[in-house]
């Protein structure tokens, strides 16, 4: 019963929790009642155009909102959203927004958003659950100033051209290998899924502690998560990259060694396949022309390609040195779970669990700690290599 629950909450998100546990008639309900709810920010949309653009921040319970910067003075406006919580969750923007970026602060969550022009709040409001919407909306509209207002605010309005701009966090999805019902590899005395989970939330504490992350885990917990569905959370996060950690296994008990993969040539027709499959994908999609939205679909994977590549090039230096590498350690392979076409994924082997030594290295958090350690150089140099490229 359990895991059956656990594997629902994995599958299908939040909502699925709470319905069951209203279901079970859990304590939870009665106790909420005694503290006041933190309202859980569910996500941010943007409408509108560059004469008036709207923020709608959709919450599960109501909060106030205060206004710390209205956006007239430096093109950033800060809203704190007080009793609100969030994991940190940040976009581009579209109309008078140019990102934006929602993080935890104290007790509340603090926004920020950079205008792509001279603007400020024009209102906010909240919207209480109405006309079939079940959630509460904090709305903020955010409108031009007015001309004889540029004049007053055209000092600061300068000044905020040299200011640096929002940085917006780079998206990670790590991929811990297995779960639940499916272990994986077996060593003589672990099992690949937990090696594979202990390792990923290991990366995951190194790479938010840098504040240059936001990670996303395509399982925390000891959960089935099926393949497509591990494709998807990548997707859906706007991934910048993907990493999927497992642990090797060989008849050949003396084979030692961590490798990498990304895509080969072969599975790229899967890939096609695949995700043409995905409504997701095809509502996304830039155009409806099927000949035209075929080249740019094959670009994209083109470029991702590369990309991946690269990064598994990188990869495996960091890791040379750190831990043994199998010969020939960058190799291309059809796993599944490589196969978000827009997204640069890889999947590391860290070793083999059927070797005693490497079993071993894997199970012993200290040397788990060095390997991680390479992984997440790797990443810092992927990004500091794109980010010198774009700045060409
Ligand atoms: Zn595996």
């Amino acid at each position: 019963m359990f895991r059956r629950l656990r594997r629902i909450v994995g599958g299908k998100g939040r909502g699925l929790l709470v319905a069951a546990a209203i279901t079970l008639g859990l304590v939870a309900v009665a106790a909420s009642q005694a503290a006041p709810v933190a309202a859980e920010l569910l996500r941010v949309r943007l409408g509108g155009d560059a004469t008036q653009t709207r923020i709608v921040v959709d919450l599960n319970h109501a909060a106030t909102g205060k206004v710390i910067s209205d956006g007239a003075a430096d093109r950033r406006i800060v809203l704190m959203l007080q009793g609100a919580s969030t994991e940190g969750v940040q976009g581009a923007g579209s109309g008078l927004v140019k990102a934006w970026v929602a993080d935890q602060e104290g007790g509340g969550v603090r926004l920020r958003i950079d205008l792509a022009g001279d603007g400020r709040i024009k209102r906010r409001f909240l919207l209480p659950p109405a006309d079939g919407v079940a959630h509460y909306r904090y709305v903020i509209d955010v409108a031009p100033l007015d001309p004889s207002e540029v004049r007053l605010t055209k000092a600061s309005a300068s000044a905020a051209k040299e200011r640096a701009p929002l940085p917006l966090k780079k998206v990670v999805v790590i991929d811990a290998g297995h779960g639940g019902s499916d272990p994986g590899a077996h060593g003589a005395r672990s099992v690949e899924k937990d090696i594979n989970l202990a390792a990923a939330k290991m990366l995951k504490a190194k790479l938010e502690r840098s504040g240059r992350y936001k990670v996303v885990m395509t399982r925390q917990a000891d959960v089935y998560v099926p393949l497509e569905d591990r494709v998807r959370v990548a997707q859906r996060a706007d991934a910048d990259l993907f990493i999927s950690l497992h642990s090797d296994s060989a008849a050949e008990t003396e084979l030692r060694g961590a490798s990498v993969y990304t895509l080969s040539d072969k599975a790229f027709s899967r890939a096609t396949r695949f995700v043409k499959a995905d409504d997701w994908f095809m509502r996304a999609s830039l155009t409806s022309d099927p000949g035209v939205s075929d080249i740019l679909f094959d670009l994209t994977q083109r470029a991702t390609k590369n990309r991946s590549a690269t990064f598994a090039e990188t990869l495996v230096a960091k890791l040379d040195g750190r831990t043994p590498l199998l010969r020939r350690s960058h190799r291309s392979a059809g796993f599944m779970v490589l196969l978000a076409p827009d997204v640069p994924a890889v999947l590391l082997e860290m070793g083999f669990i059927s070797n005693a030594e490497d079993e071993q290295r894997l199970s012993d958090a200290d040397q788990r700690e060095q390997l991680m350690d390479g992984v997440a150089a790797a990443i810092d140099e992927h990004f500091a290599q794109l980010n010198k490229l774009a700045s060409r």
